[in-house]
Order: C-alpha cells, then sequence, then structure tokens
C-alpha cells in the first residue's frame, strides 16, 4: 500500500480534474493549434462522439467569450457541462491532439469545455432556442444521457417531449454510479432546469413496466426513444454472498453517492478487470481502507479497463492479483471476514479473442477482507423489453438500423447502453443525436 493512498486519499472525493480558473483558461485555449478547417476536421472533433466543433469553442474562450463558446458546445451536446466531467478524454479528444505528436501535453480540452459550460450556467445562458412548436409529440423513456439528450434535441427542433423516468432524480448513470470524484450529482440539476425551458416534461418515478402503459404512451406520441440503459449487475452467485460486506458494485456506489458510505473495514477486494472495478477500487481507497486489492482472473493484458484509469488506480495503492478467480466469501458471524481464491493460468482463446482463464487445481488460498464489491459488468432489461412487439435483440441489447436508431419495431428508436452493452455518456449523446435525426425522419415521413 502506497503512503500516498493512506495519508492523501481517506475523504477526499473531490474532483480528480479540478476546474480552470479563467486565467488558467486563457492560457490554455492559446495553446490550442486550432487544426483543421475547410479540407479537414479537426481530429479532436472527429474522435468526439457527440461532434463538439473543439477548435471554435477553445477559439471563442481564447478570444475571452465563454459564452460564445458554450453555445458552440450546447449545439452538439446539450449535456455539455456533465460530459466535461465525466468524458474519458485520454482516448478521446485529448489522445487525438496534435500536440501528442510534437511531444507535448495534448490540450485540455475536458477542463475548457466545463470552464465555457459551467460559465454558462453561472450567467443564465440558456443552453439552446427552441423553435415553434411543430405539433410532434415524442416519448423518451429514461433520463440518462441518452434520453435528456434526445430529449434537449427534439425539443429544440419544436417537438413535445415527455421523459419517463423510475428514478427520483435525472441523469441515470451519471447521478448513480459514475464515480463521485468524477461527477457527484451537478450539474445535472441545472441540465434539467435547462431541459424544462426548452419545454420538456420530466415524469420521474414513473417505472413504465406493464404493456398497459406503453400502450398508453404509444397513444399518445408518433415516436418512442428508449434511453433506458442497462439494469442491475450480472448475477454470479458465490457461496457467502449474503455475508454482511459482500456487495454488487451498483448499490456499494449509489450509497456512497447518496451520503450512506459503506463501511469498507480495512482490507476491501473488488473483483473485476473493467473501469467500475477500477472505480470502486479508489472509492475503497477513500472510504478509508487500508488495503485494497483487485482480484481478476485474466491477466493485465486482457483487462478491459482504460488503461490511464488502471495506471491511476495502481498509482493511488490498489494492489492488482492477475489470474485469480474468488471462489468462495467466508465469514464469521455473518461478517464476510475472506475470500477463497482459485490461482488461474491462460488456455486457448474464447469467442471473444481472449485467452482463457483456466484453474490451477490445489492451489486455492484465502484472502483476508472486510469487504468484496462485484464490478462484473451490468445486465440488459430483457423483461422490459419483452413487452415491446417486434422488438429485436442481439446479446440482450436493443437491435437498431445505426443509420437511424430505429429498432424493429418501427415506432420505436434507441440509443446509449440499451444498445451497446455500456460504454460513456457522451456515446449515449452521439447515439441520441442519431436518434433524433431518425425519429424526425420517420415522424415528418409519416405525415406526408
Ligand atoms: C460504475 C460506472 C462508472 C461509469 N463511469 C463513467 C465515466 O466516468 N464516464 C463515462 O462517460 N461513462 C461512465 N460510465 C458509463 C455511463 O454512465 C453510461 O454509458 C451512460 O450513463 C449510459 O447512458 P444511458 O442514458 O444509455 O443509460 P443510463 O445512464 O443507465 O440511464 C437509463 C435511465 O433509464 C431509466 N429506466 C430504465 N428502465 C426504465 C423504465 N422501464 N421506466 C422508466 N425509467 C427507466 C433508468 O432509471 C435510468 O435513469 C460508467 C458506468 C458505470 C456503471
Amino acid at each position: 500500500m502506497s503512503a500516498f493512498a493512506q495519508e492523501t486519499l481517506v475523504g477526499d472525493f473531490s474532483d480528480l480534474k479540478s476546474p480552470l480558473s479563467e486565467e488558467e483558461a486563457l492560457v490554455q485555449a492559446d495553446l490550442c493549434l486550432q487544426c483543421g478547417g475547410v479540407y479537414a476536421t479537426a481530429p479532436c472533433t472527429v474522435a468526439c462522439p457527440a461532434d463538439v466543433d473543439v477548435p471554435t469553442f477553445i477559439a471563442q474562450i481564447a478570444a475571452g467569450d465563454p459564452g460564445a463558446a458554450a453555445l458552440t458546445l450546447f449545439e452538439q451536446n446539450i449535456l455539455a457541462a456533465s460530459c466535461a466531467r465525466v468524458c474519458p478524454v485520454e482516448v478521446l479528444c485529448q489522445a487525438s491532439c496534435v500536440m501528442n505528436s510534437q511531444d507535448e501535453a495534448a490540450i485540455e480540452i475536458g477542463r475548457l469545455q466545463r470552464f465555457a459550460a459551467d460559465w454558462a450556467y453561472a450567467n443564465g445562458v440558456a443552453p439552446r432556442k427552441k423553435a415553434a412548436a411543430n405539433g410532434h409529440k415524442v416519448a423518451v423513456i429514461g433520463a440518462g444521457p441518452a434520453g435528456l439528450a434526445c430529449a434537449g434535441e427534439l425539443a429544440a427542433r419544436g417537438y413535445t417531449v415527455t421523459v419517463y423516468d423510475e428514478r427520483a432524480e435525472v441523469g441515470g448513470l451519471i447521478r448513480y454510479a459514475i464515480a463521485p470524484f468524477r461527477q457527484h450529482t451537478e450539474p445535472l440539476p441545472a441540465e434539467a432546469v435547462a431541459l424544462a425551458g426548452l419545454g420538456v416534461e420530466i415524469k420521474l418515478e414513473a417505472k413504465i413496466d406493464s404493456k398497459k402503459a406503453l400502450a398508453e404512451i404509444e397513444k399518445e406520441v408518433e415516436a418512442i426513444f428508449l434511453g433506458i440503459g442497462y439494469g442491475e449487475d450480472v448475477l454470479v452467485k458465490t457461496p457467502g454472498d449474503d455475508l454482511e460486506g459482500v456487495w454488487e458494485s451498483l448499490p456499494f456506489i449509489e450509497a456512497l453517492k447518496d451520503g450512506n458510505p459503506p463501511q469498507v473495514g480495512r482490507r476491501a477486494a473488488v473483483i473485476g478487470g473493467g473501469n467500475t472495478a477500477m472505480d470502486v477500487a479508489r472509492e475503497a481507497l477513500r472510504l478509508g481502507a487500508e488495503e485494497v486489492t483487485v482480484l481478476y482472473r485474466r491477466t493485465q493484458a486482457e483487462m478491459p479497463a482504460f488503461y490511464h484509469e488502471y495506471e491511476e488506480a495502481l498509482e493511488e495503492g490498489v494492489v492488482f492479483k492477475w489470474l485469480t478467480l474468488p471462489v468462495a466469501f467466508k465469514g464469521e458471524n455473518g461478517r464476510l471476514t475472506a475470500v477463497e481464491c482459485q490461482p488461474m493460468k491462460l488456455g486457448e482463446p474464447d469467442d471473444s479473442g481472449r485467452r482463457r482463464p483456466e484453474p490451477i487445481e490445489g492451489a486455492d488460498f484465502d484472502l483476508p477482507v472486510d469487504t468484496i464489491v462485484k464490478a462484473i459488468g451490468q445486465r440488459p432489461r430483457e423483461e422490459f423489453l419483452s413487452l415491446i412487439d417486434g422488438l429485436e435483440l442481439e446479446w440482450g441489447r436493443i437491435k437498431i438500423n445505426p443509420e437511424t436508431g430505429q429498432t424493429t419495431n418501427p415506432k420505436y428508436f434507441a440509443a446509449g447502453d440499451a444498445i451497446n452493452g455500456g460504454a460513456t455518456a457522451v456515446q449515449a449523446v452521439g447515439g441520441a443525436k442519431v436518434a433524433v435525426a431518425g425519429i424526425e425522419a420517420f415522424v415528418q415521413g409519416e405525415k406526408r
């Protein structure tokens, strides 16, 4: 365990990427080479799933006009303020910044985006103007980034939009799952107010869970957008699941974000090798665990987590045990005390192309732990999706026409985690924009 983690992290859930001051933003914006132009789009814009015109908004900041910069951002991404906080810029816009090829640090596009978008909200700039009502009605199920982006874009184009979400607050996984050191809740409330300003009606604590409820919505509107994301953690039953101290990742993070931080004890372990596992490990350190171990049944080379997330977790003191499969949780008096681990070796590649982990028999060992969090992935909302006539799924994901976002039931469109199985907020926004164009063509076409 590094001294760094123990001494500086406990209780510190502050932003990993702090906001830029006005002066810092100007200096940073001035460094931008303003790539792109008539003949080629700038690589940072190409890398942005929401098609944000990065050079233009940065030039507007450099010219001392953050309000104009914000409007450039909002034109392409109405959730620019949230995305500025949560986007993995290290693998998107900033990864393609030409400064990298000159051995210079990439322009801090994410922090500049946050500067401009936050400036707009602080100064009462409305993100988008509303077109005159066009008489068309669309429903959106899910108020995560996909649903909110779809609703905002449609409303700005004059559609009457109602959003339904089962939760008490908007934002989907941004609100309930994304690590608090990236985004806690702010600026989601301001983004919801901006949508309301465009006329979007958001019905919260409104779970759509029956054919009857869907039929009522279908009667009211011309198209329905599904931004329902994925559901609960994947079910992996393990002996000892009922012991106190055994968690699934989403309830663990939600408790933390809701102000009921889990008591992790001295030693915590996290199962999984994805970005959620990296987040949970770093959250456990901040909750006071002195030893945090990630248990992954393959090796670092097969880990799906972004490499920079792995590196940052390592730097904070997270320990990684590769080729280790937890097989049972052990406890005393109903409380977790250890996880029994099965060492693995890599065999032939499986369907995913990754080498299949195989057990090394007779080598099991116990790792003492007070808390264990399963961070293995989420499962699709197949029960809900089975209520929609003619809706085809592929591996639990809604099948769409990628050009239009239209599903195999022509009245339904979809984007976000529900179609890609779990990616990023900005990909949900980008997909929602494709679906908006698809909905527009469908609805206007029907009218003719
Ligand atoms: C732990 C974790 C950390 C992550 N960290 C990041 C990160 O740092 N950066 C990043 O970009 N992405 C991150 N992601 C991924 C990102 O959060 C998702 O890709 C994104 O939220 C998907 O948006 P969505 O709108 O498709 O779905 P969601 O955000 O899941 O929203 C779906 C919404 O639909 C609602 N809903 C579902 N079914 C119904 C129904 N029947 N009736 C009414 N409402 C319903 C849900 O309540 C929810 O609010 C993370 C994900 C996880 C799990």
